[in-house]
């Protein structure tokens, strides 16, 4: 079925057992108290999966090269003996494993960080001190050290962090290396650092050790390599005797999206293509890549030797044995949404996965068999009651699944209208398959009555939530204004100008999809966010026409914080990049007075302002829908309330997904 995917690699000492690689993901559990273990079982699954090859997060090879305060080292024996459970663990389940080694140099978040020079990352609070002569051999050496250490724990291999602008980025480029010494000044000098690392590494190693190097082959920041640059390193790199090298798209401070959903699958992988005729040792091509169709076009293309998939996998363990058994309708594709991984990862918490709750929570959640079948009603097909429905027969209970609609999804199926946000259909479809695969009794255009609850022991409550309704004189001029919810079902026309009122995730969303230029394709998108795919600037980026749309279009919100962010973490400034390049006004401090037929006045800031708005579209939040409320204390303890019906405020599909998985092993 995808015979260049599931073909082994040979690297002459070892074999892997296929062309996919999982890429290296910080999970939170790297510095918990208990965190081996969890992340022993977190590994093996995927190993027990059928992934080829699986790369850690990434630790520090000393105390200064931590990322944060707290993050983890892989300093010293005891950490060898510590990994070994993780080691062991993959093994048994026939799978390989890397451990990365990450310096964090200028990104470190703490006062003790060093770099090549002393400037500041745009994006970190504390400006490095500059490494001497000195420091920079012990550097070298604490790598060496790291590596020897990995393998004495039973890693594989390791992996040497050298892209995304960490540590040794900084010694590469012309960017952030400053120095006249040794270390820097020409490209040669600027690349000695890495092939330093790299000989001392395969020194104390041995030949029979994978070394993997992720070089950064187009870094999106000014003054970034250039791809002649990139050629020569990778050349050097494999004189130096890595085995595979690994594809690393866009530091951290670049202000261009190189993962989110919004950037189309495999968008980055004819970088890699550029760049492997110069090589004999496998490279690795990645970035949003997220099915196995796409993985094989890849690699059938000549892209690539394997293929990097790291959300992938938090998405769905059993991604290459479905993909092998021909079940790839099964898998839970990541949709590139960040909200339960990067974010959390970005706000100190453990990484999860929206479309998988048990992603990083192996050894605490766990999907038995239920003693008991019982009866259950699951009232609502989105998100929330797809996923309690699913785990509830997958347990074996009797599921009745009622959808007063005549398809099932609920927001996914606004979300997935969204320009950028085409994913959300992918989850659909797995939960689609879902529900044949385990059983449930889908009722479509079946609403459900209190009479039709009799015969049930439980009754999950999904039904989800309607648009707010507004209190604005003139909100029921339908010619004028409409909701979020009818316009993007019904596509309603709404002329040139537009207003909305509120500046949430939907409003946000709304904003994009009416200004989303008409049949772009994979080169716009390049082009639009200024990636250069001559590769003949450096960096990657050229100088380019701001895309400005033709609409006008107005986001509204009465808040005086800042305006056009949306609620992600690290998709945030994506949203708001996006509108502000197609010359969206966000508007934030404001008060509605009234709408007739001229548009809709408000208050900005103490002074009447008429927006001659052709259509006004509110996306003011929502209200949970909550049929017969009135007789649900007649249900007791059998009723069961998640997602939207639960809390309308803070509706988040995060949280749907997860509590249908929870009650559903509850009951
Ligand atoms: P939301 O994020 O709660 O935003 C509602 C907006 O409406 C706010 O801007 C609010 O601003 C405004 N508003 C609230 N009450 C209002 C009222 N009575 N009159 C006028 N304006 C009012 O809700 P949402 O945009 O509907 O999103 C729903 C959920 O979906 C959110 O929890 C969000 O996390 C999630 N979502 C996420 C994404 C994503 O990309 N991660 C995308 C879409 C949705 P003011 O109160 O300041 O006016
Ligand atoms: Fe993918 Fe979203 Fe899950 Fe992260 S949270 S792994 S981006 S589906």
């Amino acid at each position: 079925m995808y015979p260049k995917l599931l073909q082994p690699l040979d690297l002459g000492f070892t074999q892997l057992k296929n062309r996919v690689l999982m890429g290296s993901m910080h999970t939170g559990l790297e510095e918990h108290k208990e965190g081996l273990g969890r992340l022993a079982a977190f590994y093996e699954e995927r190993a027990k999966g059928g992934v080829g090859l699986i790369v850690t997060g990434g630790f520090s090879p000393n105390f200064r090269g931590r990322l944060h305060p707290l993050s983890a080292e892989f300093s010293k024996p005891k950490h060898a003996k510590a990994h070994q459970v993780v080691t062991e663990a993959v093994h048994r389940q026939g799978g390989k494993i890397a451990l990365q080694i990450l310096h964090a140099g200028r990104y470190a978040m703490h006062p003790l960080s060093q770099s090549a020079s002393g400037m500041k990352a745009p994006i970190s609070k504390f400006a490095p001190s500059e490494m001497n002569e000195k420091q920079i051999k012990k550097t070298i050496e604490a790598f060496a050290n790291s590596a020897s250490l990995a393998q004495l724990a039973g890693y594989d291999g390791v992996e040497v962090m050298g892209s995304e602008g960490y540590l040794i980025n900084q010694f590469i480029c012309k960017r952030t290396n400053m120095r006249y010494d040794e270390w820097g000044g020409t490209y040669k000098k600027r690349m000695r650092f890495p092939l330093e690392i790299v000989k001392a590494i395969r020194k104390v190693v041995g030949e029979d050790f994978i070394i993997i190097f992720r070089l950064s082959m187009l870094d999106l920041v000014e003054e970034g390599s250039t791809f002649e640059d990139v050629i020569m390193l990778a050349k050097a790199l494999e004189d130096a005797g890595v085995t595979i090298i690994n594809s690393g798209i866009g530091w951290h401070e670049a202000r261009i999206p190189t993962i989110a959903t919004q950037v189309p699958r495999a968008a980055f992988t004819w970088v890699t293509e550029r760049l492997k005729p110069h090589l004999k040792v496998p490279v690795v091509a990645c970035n949003r890549i997220n099915t196995p169709e796409d993985a094989e076009r890849v690699l059938e293309a000549g892209h690539s030797d394997m293929v990097s998939m790291a959300r992938p996998f938090l998405a769905d363990p059993e991604f290459v044995a479905k993909a092998t058994q021909d079940k790839a309708h099964l898998i839970n594709t990541c949709i590139g949404c960040n909200q339960a991984c990067l974010d959390n990862i970005f706000q100190g918490k453990r990484a999860s996965c929206l479309v998988n709750p048990r992603a990083c929570y192996e050894t605490e959640i766990q999907i038995q068999p239920a003693h008991t079948a019982k009866k259950v009603a699951v009232i609502g097909a989105g998100p929330a009651g797809l996923s309690a429905a699913t785990t509830a027969a997958e347990r074996g209970h009797h599921v009745d699944l009622y959808e007063k609609n005549d398809r099932i999804g609920g927001q996914f199926r606004l979300a997935m209208q969204i320009p950028g946000k085409e994913e959300f259909r992918e989850t659909i479809r797995y939960f689609a398959n879902r529900l044949d695969e385990t059983g449930v009794n889908l009722k479509l255009n079946c609403e459900a009555k209190f009479d039709d609850l009799a015969g049930y022991d439980a009754i999950i409550m999904a039904s989800g939530v309607v648009p707010r309704k507004l209190n604005i004189e003139g909100i029921d001029n339908q010619d004028k204004v409409v909701d979020y919810q009818t316009l993007i079902r019904e596509k309603t026309p709404v002329g040139n100008k537009v207003a909305i009122i509120g500046a949430g995730g939907i409003g946000i969303d709304v904003a994009t999809m009416l200004t989303e230029p008409q049949g772009h394709d994979l080169n716009d998108w390049l082009h639009d966010w200024g990636i250069d795919t001559d590769l003949t600037h450096s960096g990657g980026l050229y100088p380019h026409p701001e895309p400005i749309s033709d609409m006008t279009v107005w986001v509204l919100q009465r808040r005086k914080s800042r305006v056009g962010k949306g609620p992600g973490k690290t998709t945030g400034w994506i949203h708001k990049r996006t509108l502000e390049k197609r010359g969206v006004n966000l508007m934030g401090g404001v008060s509605y007075e009234s709408i007739d037929n001229k548009g809709l006045t408000i208050n900005n800031r103490g002074k009447k302002e008429l927006l001659d708005a052709d259509k006004i579209v509110i996306c003011a939040g929502q209200e949970s829908v909550r049929p017969f409320e009135d007789k649900w204390s007649d249900l007791k303890d059998k009723l069961h309330i998640i997602g939207g019906a639960d809390k309308a405020g803070e509706l988040d599909a995060v949280r749907a997904i997860r509590q249908g998985l929870e009650v559903a092993l509850k009951i």
